[in-house]
């Protein structure tokens, strides 16, 4: 595979050296949320990231992150997948990009997801580690990210995507108040309740605004199929994951063919190859792939050009810590995404925020100049989090 990024011949000198990886620590927050909140895939009380950090030869650092949101003790085992496998793997040697070292722990980790059966949690701490790479290799070259990568802006479009427990009115209002023109729903039950959250939501964001439907994989298919047309007078943006992911192809034709409204998923796929199958299938209008849980950046930015050729829309799935939302950002922006939008959780993420030092405004993320991600992470202040694997 090779790495999309801008020519060398462009960038200054530092960045042509190799990539000499010196360390790579894992760090494991826990941040207890001090309620429950349920979704369709389990109930959780705290709010979780794993951190990545690179330092190379020059002691120039990059950070990354690992998606490990389900089940939340997943952090621990892939805090320790980055620290006891990928670690002793890549420290001490030398690489000639980012994407060099993702292709070089995706082939040496074959036999081990074949082995654990754990091929999800090892391709996470994979792209997690590219994320810290990537960071580095940016910083080293004295560029944002997004212009590393060839990305001609520095500024993305966000979407409030509300959490399952937030009461929507009053989110959507305070959100609305601050700019935002682009609103994720969600709601669990029969097609009834979520009407009884999309009309009124429709009602006062006004039809100006773009509302979605995220439904996390918790219809039945054939119900799916019979009234997702009840659907058709909210003008969706688009209707996220209405069933599994891994539903069979035909079931998501016969679903895009009933829906009035576009279709979105991604998030629950990993691997070049099935999101290849996915673009060529076609049921799928809105792409959605988390770079955290496969690929990272040097996975990600190939795929994300291809998504946006294909003329899909790109809108990158993000409910993590500060690394993977500008990871995130600074990919979409670089992969110029005519209507991508990245997503941007408004409910208790405390480990997100305790790190993160600007929240969207105007429904805009801007990404400036500063080298790298734009991130310094603080590890005192991080400290009460910090959990050992
Ligand atoms: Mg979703």
């Amino acid at each position: 595979m090779t790495f999309d990024a801008a020519p060398l011949e462009a960038a200054p000198p530092r960045v042509l050296g190799n990539l000499r990886i010196r360390s790579l620590e894992a760090f494991a927050l826990e941040v207890p949320l001090g309620r429950t909140v349920a979704n369709p895939v389990l109930a959780f009380s705290s709010s979780v990231a794993l951190l990545i950090r690179a330092l190379d030869d020059d002691g120039v650092e990059g950070w990354g992150e690992v998606w490990c949101n389900f089940p939340r003790f997943g952090v621990r085992h892939r805090a320790r997948l980055v620290s006891e496998v990928f670690a002793p793997m890549l420290s001490g040697r030398s690489f000639a990009s980012p994407a060099e070292a993702w292709e070089a722990m995706t082939s040496a980790s074959r036999i081990l997801r074949l082995q654990s059966g754990e091929p999800g949690p090892i391709a996470a701490a994979i792209a997690g580690i590219d994320i810290a790479l990537c960071d580095l290799a940016a910083k080293r070259a004295e560029q944002p990210l997004w212009r590393w990568l060839g990305g001609a802006r520095g500024r993305v479009r966000v979407y409030a995507s509300l959490g399952r427990a937030d009461p929507a009115l009053p989110t959507l209002e305070r959100w609305l108040a601050r700019g935002f023109t682009a609103f994720k729903l969600r709601s669990s039950g029969a097609l009834a309740d979520h009407v009884a959250v999309v009309r009124p939501a429709r009602t006062l964001v006004g039809d100006a605004c773009e509302l979605m439907l995220d439904v996390n994989s918790s219809w039945d298919p054939e119900l799916a199929i019979a009234t997702v047309g009840e659907l058709r007078e909210h003008a969706l943006a688009w209707l996220e994951e209405p069933i599994p992911a891994d539903e069979p192809a035909e079931i998501w034709r016969r679903l895009a063919r009933a829906a009035p409204m576009p279709l979105a998923g991604g998030e629950n796929l990993i691997t070049a190859a099935t999101f290849d199958a996915v673009l060529a299938e076609g049921s799928l209008a809105v792409l959605q792939p988390d770079i955290t849980k496969w690929g990272g950046i040097s996975g990600g930015m190939p795929l994300a050009r291809r998504i946006v050729a294909s003329g899909r829309r790109f809108c990158p799935h993000m409910f993590t810590g500060a690394p993977g939302v500008l990871a995130s950002a600074h990919l979409l922006a670089a992969a110029d995404a005519p209507d991508g939008m990245l997503e941007f959780g408004v409910g208790p993420n405390p480990a997100r925020d305790a790190m993160l030092d600007r929240v969207p405004d105007g429904g805009t993320l801007e990404l400036g100049e500063a080298p790298g991600l734009g991130l310094e992470v603080d590890l005192r202040r991080l400290a009460p989090y910090l959990v050992q694997p």
